[in-house]
């Protein structure tokens, strides 16, 4: 039990935030460079997330009256324009994810100097 619990609004006991990162197959062109092109069943896998799971994701946040973030690389953001133009229709926030994935661990560090690169995808394409 919490001795200082926050005081959160209309007398709610807690707050959830529900946040995504949508990497489809970008990963493979991370982590596989050479061979990402070859690689037709991981990356039809991949692509489940902005073709069939994003799609659902908004559906049932436009249910439940919700917005959230959805932290998006550049590299998705130029292959999925149509997902990205969903996310943004519904409201939502797009959240700064590096070219090709930013990981929390640090593993890969984007360069100060390259974040315009990084976010023009956004700008470009959105105008965010
Ligand atoms: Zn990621």
């Amino acid at each position: 039990m919490i001795e200082n619990p926050i005081p959160w609004a209309n007398g709610a006991r807690c707050a959830v935030a529900f946040t995504f990162e949508m990497d489809a197959e970008s990963l493979l062109h991370l982590n596989l460079r050479e061979t990402a092109p070859t690689r037709v069943a991981l990356s039809s896998m991949l692509r489940h997330g902005p073709e069939i799971a994003v799609p659902r994701i908004l559906a049932l946040f436009a249910r439940c009256g919700l917005k959230q973030t959805f932290f998006v690389p550049g590299w998705c953001i130029e292959t999925y324009p149509d997902m990205v133009e969903q996310i943004l229709r519904g409201g939502h926030e797009i959240g700064h994810h590096g070219y090709l994935h930013v990981t929390a661990e640090g593993r890969w560090t984007p360069r100060s100097d390259r974040i315009p690169y990084y976010v023009k995808p956004l700008f470009e394409n959105f105008g965010v």
